[in-house]
């Protein structure tokens, strides 16, 4: 028996794969991933090699996102907080950045409610902090691209 060829699974996890048997070509459907269940639908996946893509550490429920986009967070910042089989699991920061994209949000303390995110799936977005104060005594980073001065020590910065 020779392996002809293994399709892309479809929508439903189920790859198509033809096969050389007895000079027949025969087929044969195998499910080769989880389908794409409709909670799953419209779910972005965060690149494990991006260390800007912050993303759930397991299925569970959001309750508390502590970032805004434009906020400027340090390594180790703590992001957001997931309930996982009711542990309350923190996410940091990877890296110093800025918020770029906030995916999902909650706020149970305020509203009660607690927003289901999935393990993998991209929560927040952080970017490269454009630059710095260069007011050594502030060091501040400088989340807008345009100013003129410092928001944090007013120094002149373009
Ligand atoms: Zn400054």
């Amino acid at each position: 028996m020779s392996l002809l060829s293994i399709s892309r699974p479809n929508d439903a996890g189920v790859s198509v794969c033809r096969y050389v048997l007895d000079s027949e070509i025969m087929s044969c459907e195998v499910q080769v991933s989880q389908p794409q269940t409709a909670a799953g639908k419209g779910l972005v996946k965060a690149d494990p090699g991006n260390k800007y893509h912050v993303a759930s550490p397991s299925n569970g429920d959001l309750w508390v996102m502590y970032v805004h986009p434009g906020d400027i967070v340090k390594e180790g910042e703590e992001l957001f907080n997931v309930s996982i089989m009711k542990q309350e699991k923190a996410v940091l920061a990877p890296t110093d950045g800025i918020v770029k994209r906030v995916l999902k949000t909650a706020d149970f303390k305020e509203n009660k409610q607690m927003v289901s995110v999935r393990e993998g799936e991209l929560i927040v977005e952080l970017g490269p902090v454009p630059r710095v104060c260069r007011n050594e005594a502030c060091g501040q980073p400088i989340p807008m691209n345009n100013a003129a001065f410092c928001p944090y020590c007013g120094e002149r910065v373009l």
